[in-house]
C-alpha cells in the first residue's frame, strides 16, 4: 500500500531542467546545487540523475554532506560553500577531495598551517554586497597574496560571489555586484563563477565559467512573479496524500484548532493525511488550493501536525482513500508558497522524514 503522504520524483523533469540552464548558460560549466538533501528532492537520487545528465560539478553547503556524497561512490567534482571551520574539516576536504570555498580570515590562517602534503581546490568568495560569506573588495589582494602562497592550495585559485537580490529583475544592486567582482579581482588567473538561478535566467552579464543553479534545477522558479511552468521548467517533486475522512459540516460549525474558521453554509468536510509533521505548512491559509481527485479544493481551518481540511462542496462524491495532491504537477508549489507567505524553497526543503520520496 503506498503510505499516506509521499513526494513522487520526477528524475526525468529533473534532467530536462538543467538542459534548460545550459540553454541559458551555453557556454558555463553547471555547478548544480543540491544541498539540504537535494532542497529536500533526496541528494544521492538528484546527484545520480545530474551526473549522468552530465553536471559538470556539485555544490553543497556542509563538508558532511560531500563526504555523503563520496561515499555513495560519485567521483563528480563537489564543492562545499561554506568551506571548512576547523583543522578536521580541512582534512575531510582533502581526504574525500573536495574543493573548499574561502571566505573568512580563521580559514586562511588554518590554510597557512597546514604542510602542504596534499592540494586543495580552492574558490576565494568575495563579498560583493550580500554582506553573508566572503572577504571584502578591500581585503581581496592580501587575501589572494596569502592565499597564493599556500604549499597546500592548488593554483590557479577560483573566484565566486554569491548575488543578493537577482530575483527583482529591476535592482540595480546585481549589476553593481557584478562589476564590483570584476574590478576587484581584475586579471588573476583562475576561473570565476556568479550566477544563481535568478542571475542565469535574467542577468546575462553574470554568467562566466560556472553558473551555480538550485532551484531551477527542481523545476522552480526563483521569481516572486512566475511559475517554473512559465519558464520552461518541469517540477521534479509532486506531494500527494489522501483523504481519510469525509463528513458533513452545518453551517456555523467551526473546523480546527482555535475555532477560527466556521462554516458559512452546510457543506462536506474532507480530511487529508498531511499536515506540518511532514513539511506542509503551518501557515497556509484558508482557500488555498489543493488538489483532491484532480480538482481544486480550498483548505479551511487551520494546519495541524498530521491532517489538513479541505471544503468538498464542489466535490460531494469524494471519499476516503481518495488521491490528494498537495503541490507539484498540477499545482504549482509556487502558488502554495504566496499562500503561505513563504517561498518555494521552504516547502521543498521542509518536506520530513516521515514522507517516502518515491520515483516516478
Ligand atoms: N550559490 C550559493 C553560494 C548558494 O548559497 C546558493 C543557494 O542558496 C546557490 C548558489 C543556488 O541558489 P538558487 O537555488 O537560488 O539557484
Amino acid at each position: 500500500m503506498t503510505p499516506a503522504a509521499y513526494a513522487v520524483l520526477n528524475l526525468t523533469a529533473l534532467a530536462h531542467n538543467l538542459r534548460k540552464v545550459r540553454e541559458y548558460a551555453p557556454a558555463a560549466k553547471i555547478m548544480a546545487v543540491i544541498k539540504a538533501n537535494g532542497y529536500g528532492h533526496g541528494m544521492l537520487r538528484v546527484a545520480e540523475t545530474l551526473a549522468q545528465a552530465q553536471a559538470d560539478a556539485f555544490a553543497v553547503a556542509r563538508v558532511q554532506e560531500g563526504i555523503r556524497l563520496r561515499k555513495a561512490g560519485l567521483h563528480t567534482r563537489i564543492a562545499v560553500l561554506e568551506g571548512f571551520t576547523c583543522t578536521e574539516e580541512l582534512d575531510d576536504l582533502l581526504a574525500y577531495q573536495l574543493d573548499a570555498v574561502v571566505h573568512t580570515a580563521s580559514q586562511l590562517a588554518l590554510l597557512e598551517q597546514h604542510d602542504g602534503s596534499a592540494q586543495l581546490a580552492v574558490w576565494l568568495k568575495l563579498d560583493t554586497g550580500m554582506n553573508r560569506l566572503g572577504f571584502s573588495a578591500a581585503e581581496f589582494n592580501g587575501v589572494y597574496q596569502r592565499l597564493s602562497h599556500c604549499a597546500l592550495v592548488q593554483q590557479p585559485i577560483n573566484l565566486m560571489t554569491h548575488l543578493a537580490n537577482a530575483d527583482d529583475r529591476q535592482d540595480a544592486m546585481t549589476l553593481k555586484q557584478i562589476a564590483l567582482f570584476r574590478q576587484t579581482i581584475g586579471n588573476v588567473p583562475g576561473e570565476r563563477s556568479i550566477a544563481n538561478s535568478a542571475g542565469i535566467l535574467a542577468w546575462t552579464a553574470a554568467l562566466n565559467d560556472w553558473v551555480r543553479p538550485g532551484v531551477v534545477l527542481y523545476g522552480i522558479s526563483p521569481f516572486p512573479d512566475s511559475t517554473g511552468a512559465q519558464l520552461a521548467l518541469q517540477p521534479v517533486m509532486s506531494l500527494h496524500s489522501r483523504l481519510i475522512a469525509v463528513k458533513p459540516l452545518a453551517k456555523g460549525d467551526t473546523v480546527g484548532y482555535g475555532c477560527r474558521w466556521q462554516c458559512p453554509e452546510d457543506t462536506t468536510l474532507g480530511v487529508v493525511a498531511i499536515g506540518y509533521g511532514d513539511g506542509y505548512p503551518r501557515y497556509a491559509k484558508p482557500g488555498t488550493p489543493v488538489l483532491v481527485n484532480g480538482q481544486r479544493v480550498p483548505l479551511i481551518g487551520r494546519v495541524s501536525m498530521d491532517m489538513i481540511t479541505v471544503d468538498l462542496a464542489s466535490q460531494p462524491d469524494a471519499k476516503p482513500g481518495d488521491a490528494v495532491t498537495l503541490w507539484g504537477e498540477g499545482l504549482a508549489v509556487e502558488e502554495i508558497a504566496l499562500c503561505a507567505d513563504t517561498i518555494p524553497y521552504t516547502l521543498v526543503c521542509g518536506v520530513t522524514q516521515r514522507v517516502r520520496l518515491v520515483e516516478a
